[in-house]
């Protein structure tokens, strides 16, 4: 199972297979089951059926790793069109995006000043936008970009990942600031020196992690958004979240499009709080690869759809 995981977690990297996996009819058939749509409409009709059963979501335009400065912008510009939009049409979307597709491997200032715009357009149309959190080497600039934009900007957030060691530090490091904190397992290949190998320890750890969070909610004022289809996990989070005396509404989870459909349907009917990321756009490779490594099973799925019309 780990070396299924980290073979697609390498097969996300690989250039080579970049340009060609995609062009494959029935990959782009199996990719339906994660994402409505390359285009913005799939996902806004998405979000309307969601948000017609009680579900809001979260938005994510697809891409990573730009270094064209232009790109970064036409990507800043593209998410304040979608707040815009989302005010227009009054949906309950949040966004969700990636430091490294606002120019973070340019510079910390190109990425500050983008997400930065963000936050402002956001805040301006009472809405909130999430900072996502890729590999292990950007963590540091991550959270040293969050820290500042927060001081300014209460409707920003960001996500921790309870595979990393040094995760217990950092939210500790944050948890003063009354954050907004999306706590994930985390969806990377990273060395054992620095992350859990075993998701046995990734899953204790995210429970000590929420246990922390779930306090926070209580004494600091965090917003905590568990980012987890691991139901075990819900129904732990939610027994401690009931002896520390949080209410229901305030136990957010949050899933991916495509993920237990029916658990997130069933969570939103007991009046749980549930928020579904919805990911579109055309950059889908990296992002699709390594939800296959979540669950390698997945592999099967994307197999059969060869023998599909
Ligand atoms: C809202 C949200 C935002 C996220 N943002 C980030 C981020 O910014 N940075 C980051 O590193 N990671 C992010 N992730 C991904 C996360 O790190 C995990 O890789 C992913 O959620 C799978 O782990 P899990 O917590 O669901 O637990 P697991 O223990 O992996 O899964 C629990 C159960 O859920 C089901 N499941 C999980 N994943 C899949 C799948 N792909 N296909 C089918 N079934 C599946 C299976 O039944 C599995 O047994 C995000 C996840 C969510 C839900």
């Amino acid at each position: 199972m780990e070396l299924s995981r980290n073979i697609l977690l390498w097969a996300s990297e690989n250039q080579y297979l970049l340009e060609h996996v995609p062009n494959y009819r029935f990959v782009r058939r199996a990719l339906k089951r994660f994402m409505p749509g390359e285009e913005l409409d799939d996902a806004i009709g998405a979000a309307k059926t969601f948000q017609g059963d009680g579900i809001p979501t979260v938005f994510t335009f697809l891409g990573e790793s730009i270094i064209d400065l232009s790109e970064a912008v036409k990507v800043r510009d593209h998410y304040i069109g979608l707040l815009e939009r989302i005010a227009r049409e009054k949906l309950d979307i949040e966004v969700s995006v990636k430091l490294t597709q606002l120019g973070l491997d340019l510079s910390t200032d190109h990425a500050y000043e983008n997400f930065k715009a963000l936050a402002i357009k956001a805040k301006e149309l009472n809405n909130v936008v999430w900072i996502d959190m890729e590999r292990s080497s950007y963590v540091d600039a991550t959270l040293d970009l969050y820290r500042k934009v927060r001081k300014d900007y209460s409707n920003a957030g960001v996500c921790l990942q309870s595979y990393l060691r040094r995760t217990k530090k950092d939210l500790e490091s944050l948890i003063e600031m009354s954050p907004l904190v999306r706590l994930v397992k985390g969806a990377y290949n990273e060395p054992a020196s620095i992350a859990y190998p075993d998701k046995e320890d990734v899953d204790k750890y995210y429970f000590e992690l929420s246990t922390r969070l779930l306090k926070g909610i209580q004494d600091n004022g965090v917003r905590a958004a568990f980012g987890t289809h691991d139901t075990d996990l819900h129904r732990k989070i939610m027994k401690v979240a009931g002896d520390l005396s949080v209410p229901k509404e305030k136990v957010e989870i949050q899933m991916l499009y495509g993920i237990k459909p029916n658990e997130q349907k069933r969570l939103a009917g007991e009046g749980y709080n549930i928020r579904v990321l919805i990911s579109y756009g055309k950059a889908w490779y990296k992002w699709y690869v390594r939800r296959l490594a979540e669950r390698p099973a997945n592999v099967g799925f994307v197999v059969r759809n060869i023998f599909s019309s």
